[in-house]
């Protein structure tokens, strides 16, 4: 494999005008768009024209004459086409943490008739804020949360567990949960699955019909490129849906525009019908108008064969980088934390190294490419099909090498810890 290779798969590559969506900095080499997803360039255009006119100069109209109130429902719905859920099922709102406090209370009231289940079943390395939000429902509700290593899941689904709580993508390895076997697992042994799609939405084919799952939350600002701190998104299966409605079951946090008639501002909360009823209090515009640029440019991939296409590629950047890491790197330290088997990766390698992590992506961070560290020792790379090149898989590779050849991670600057990391 040689740089040339790299730049005529670039020219081969039928994905390569949609990094024209983007304005990334003409030197940079971008591997964290699975924490910050690049910056269309749309956004900024969409959101002056929301700012000047909707806003400045319509002002509280715009609820009514621009769409404002539909938004969440209009994003869930561009969302819902790139996870396999349908129109009307998906909702855009609150953050990723708090849809999935919604979902989770959800689904554990789904299962108060079941006296027997009181185990919540995750895994021990989940993304910390669900495991957070799940150790505090179990508190108050009286649930057990019950952790374990991903091998050792499957022998947890049996008549005790009343959830089972799942990232599909490790944030930190990369590793892929086969979802649809586990969510099929689930069911037949009567509990309940949850699913957080914040590493897969926009770059995994996702079909949550198909795989029968229950409950599902997503991140607005990774893959779907909707901005630092976009609103996320919550999908509830129909029937559990349905099921709410007729046995008057609410989600826990009951507020007003998840009302079934916020404008009678009546005393009593009276749940709105369908998806709408996870709703909690006002639209965030601002966030949504940027996550509906972001979403578009994820949809953008559809005439060229859409998220299957974008896996596709996503795959070759994945299989190129440990590759090249592999021969340009060797006797460096450094492990391959991913999965080599590709129908358990997401869309990140992971690299672990006994020492120096942290000091070798700031000085990575120094030349201009861009990834991430995650404690305690892993060096983490996204590769956002949408927008990263083969070139720039060469180029990310070779200043690693260099950095790690030449020692340069060890100068004291590169020690310092910032707050994110
Ligand atoms: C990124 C991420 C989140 C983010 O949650 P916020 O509420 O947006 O801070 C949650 N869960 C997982 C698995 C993530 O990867």
């Amino acid at each position: 494999m040689t740089r040339d290779d790299c730049l005529a798969l670039d020219a081969q590559d039928p994905l390569a005008p949609l990094r024209a969506q983007f304005t990334i900095p003409p030197a940079l080499i971008y591997l964290d768009g699975n924490s910050l997803g690049a910056l269309p360039r749309a956004t900024g255009a969409r959101l002056r024209q929301v700012i000047d006119h909707e806003w400045g100069t319509d002002l509280i109209r715009s609820w009514n004459s621009a769409g404002w109130m539909e938004l969440p429902r209009k994003v869930g719905d561009k969302i819902a086409r790139l996870i396999g859920a349908r129109p009307g099922e998906v909702i855009a709102a609150d953050s990723t943490s708090v849809n999935l406090y919604k979902v989770l209370s959800a689904a554990l009231l789904l299962q108060r008739a079941n006296p027997g289940r009181r185990r919540i079943v995750s895994e021990r390395s989940n993304f910390p804020t669900d495991l957070y939000i799940a150790e505090s429902l179990a508190r108050e509700r009286g649930f057990d949360l019950v952790l374990a290593e991903a091998e050792n899941i499957p022998a947890l689904i049996d008549e005790r567990l009343a959830v089972l709580m799942l990232t599909e993508v490790n944030y930190r390895s990369g590793a892929l949960h086969d979802m649809a076997a586990l969510a099929l697992q689930a069911r037949q042994a009567g509990a309940l699955s949850v699913w957080d799609l914040a590493h897969s939405a926009g770059v995994l084919p996702l079909d949550l019909h198909a795989a029968q799952a229950d409950f599902a939350i997503g991140c607005g600002y990774k893959y779907l490129n909707g901005g630092p701190g976009a609103p996320a998104f919550l999908w509830v299966h129909p029937r559990h849906l349905e099921r709410m409605q007729h046995e008057d079951l609410w989600q826990p946090l009951a507020g007003w525009i998840g009302h079934a008639a916020p404008f009678e501002f009546t005393p009593h909360y009276v749940p709105a019908g369908g998806i709408a009823r996870y709703q909690c209090g006002t639209p965030q515009i601002l966030g949504l108008t940027a996550l509906e640029c972001g979403v578009d440019t994820v949809l953008a991939a559809e005439p060229f064969g859409g998220v299957p296409a974008l896996r596709a590629k996503s795959l070759a950047l994945t299989r190129l980088f440990a590759r090249l890491v592999d021969e340009c790197c060797a006797d460096q330290g450094l492990s391959l934390v991913t999965p080599q088997d590709e129908r358990r990766r997401g869309s990140q390698i992971s690299l672990a190294r006994d020492e120096g992590a942290y000091a070798i992506v700031q000085a990575l961070i120094e030349r201009g490419v861009i990834g991430d560290f995650r404690a305690p020792d892993v060096l983490r790379f996204g590769f956002a099909p949408l927008y990263t090149r083969f070139i720039d898989v060469w180029n990310a590779v070779e200043q690693l090498r260099q950095v790690l050849a030449g020692g340069f991670w060890r100068e004291a600057r590169f020690a310092e810890r910032r707050a994110v990391t």
